[in-house]
């Protein structure tokens, strides 16, 4: 019998002996043309398309997901990440001249964008291909190798990725390790040039503390607690749609979904009404069972269902109502949408993220406490308006800090391909997507080249004469 200390340590030579390898070809990879990188990218793209049906019934044995979903938002959003670095990678990897000014004359200077080197991605069930592929893509293009620790909890879709790396990649190129915390644990004793990780705040500070140790640079994709805002001014059928919309997609599990909701007192009733016809109508026929509908996804696991039954019964035990839903079947670990009115602010449902179909509804009078509100907990990922007044508009905007924001919209400047994704301090260090996905897993490599026998800082040589020290004056004046 093999022991576990043994097991670790064949693990870890197994490790170093592909981190090695990996290493040898990131040098290779650094000397390439583009070219090579969007030959790369094609030949996702076209496993991605031939594929799209084993991708969709993976998350749905992992999770039930349902098949619209699965194809809008793990396979789609993929397409769409290759397509444009495809477009764009020319222009992206193109050195980018500075001016050299007066102090520089005779200089010519550019950043050059190196691929970091090796690189780890560490991704989370929630999008199991999505969160795993899209940052693969960036690190492709930006001409980096990667090994990819795909999530434990989705292991149908972690199969898929397996598949599908081992078939277009060599193991230098890009290898996927499958298992959970305690395959990332080795991982992270590496190190690598770049960890890019998307999962909840816990686990990054773990991932934060390990890189610290090899000072390699982190992409922390995390979590939190999203807020929505209901102005009076909100037109309040289109915001009860689509908070519906963002909150019921993957059944509440996704970063960006709405999390809890304030609205103004004038205007929750109605909006109530408007919620409740969306809640009957959008994913379901009405009349029809949550149970029933094909649209609607499952919770991840029986951990995950307990955590959410027990914060709303807690929640309604400390005073909150039950407006809406409220049915759970842990043989399925089915949770309805569920909607609850003034929750209060102690109870785990305000507290934690919730990540499930439970909507938290509360009142407010103006909008100076739900900013001071929102400005005591910690930034999140995403922040939600619904307004039409501009002036409230560019209070959230200058008042509130957080990663990403919307008016009169929910999740979907997640997929805005040209702004950058990402959170701040506790939802999230650096950002993802397009262009910023690119440069978070590029070195911008500083590039001066100056005349030979010339230099205009010679001027500031020592002795450090009087002269020379009226000359920094004026430098000093005027630069
Ligand atoms: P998680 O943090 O539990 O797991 C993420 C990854 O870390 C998995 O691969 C897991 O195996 C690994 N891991 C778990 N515990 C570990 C440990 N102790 N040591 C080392 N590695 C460990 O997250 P999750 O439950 O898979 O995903 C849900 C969380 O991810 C939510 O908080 C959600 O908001 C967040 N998320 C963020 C984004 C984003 O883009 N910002 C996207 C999706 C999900």
């Amino acid at each position: 019998m093999i022991d576990e200390k043994q097991q670790t340590k064949a693990l870890d030579a197994d490790l170093s002996e592909l981190f090695l390898r990996q290493s040898q070809k990131a040098l290779l990879l650094r000397q390439e043309s583009y070219g090579l990188r969007i030959e790369r990218l094609k030949k996702l793209k076209a496993w991605v398309l031939a594929n799209t049906t084993k991708i969709r019934d993976a998350v749905y044995s992992d999770f039930k997901k349902p098949e619209f979903e699965a194809d809008l938002s793990e396979t789609f959003v993929v397409l769409a990440d290759i397509n444009l670095a495809l477009k764009s990678l020319k222009k992206w990897t193109k050195p980018k001249s500075v001016p050299a000014g007066l102090t520089y004359f005779g200089s010519s200077a550019f950043v050059h964008y190196e691929p970091k080197g090796v690189c780890l991605i560490i991704s989370p069930w929630n999008y199991p291909f999505n969160l795993c592929i899209g940052p693969l893509v960036s690190a492709i293009a930006a001409g980096n190798t990667a090994i990819i620790k795909p999530s434990e909890l989705t292991p149908n879709t972690s199969q898929v990725i397996a598949q599908m790396v081992g078939e277009l990649f060599p193991q230098e190129e890009v290898a996927v390790y499958q298992g959970g915390p305690e395959i990332t644990q080795r991982l992270l004793q590496l190190p690598f040039n770049h960890i890019f990780f998307t999962g909840s705040s816990a686990v990054g500070k773990i991932v934060m503390e390990a890189a610290a140790k090899n000072l390699s640079s982190v992409t922390l994709e995390l979590g939190g607690k999203s807020p929505v805002i209901i102005d009076k001014t909100a037109n309040l059928k289109d915001a009860a749609e689509k908070i519906v919309w963002g909150k019921l997609l993957n059944c509440g599990q996704t970063c960006v979904s709405p999390d809890y909701l304030f609205i103004h007192e004038s205007v929750r009733e109605s909006f109530m009404e408007h919620l409740k016809y969306f809640l009957e109508t959008l994913f379901k026929q009405p009349g029809e069972n949550f149970k029933e509908t094909p649209n609607y996804a499952r919770i991840i696991n029986k951990k995950h269902y307990q955590r959410l039954c027990q914060a709303l019964s807690t929640a309604i035990e400390d005073g909150a109502s039950l407006v809406y839903g409220g049915d759970v079947d842990e043989t399925e670990n089915f949770i309805s949408p569920t909607v609850l009115d003034n929750v209060p602010l102690h109870t785990t449902l305000m507290k934690e993220e919730i990540f499930g179909p439970i909507l938290p509804v509360n009142t407010f009078k103006n909008h100076d406490e739900v900013i001071q509100y929102i400005n005591g907990q910690p930034k999140a990922l995403s922040l939600y308006l619904f307004s039409n007044d501009k002036r409230i508009q560019k209070r959230y905007r200058l008042e509130t800090s957080s990663g990403t924001a919307c008016v009169n919209d929910v999740v979907v400047q997640f997929q805005q391909p040209h702004l950058p994704f990402g959170g701040v301090n506790e939802s999230g260090i650096g950002k993802s997507h397009g262009h910023f996905g690119f440069l978070a897993f590029s070195n911008e490599k500083a590039w001066l080249k100056q005349r030979v026998g010339f230099t205009s800082a010679k001027l500031l040589y020592p002795p450090y004469s009087a002269a020379k020290k009226r000359i920094l004056n004026i430098l000093m004046k005027y630069f």
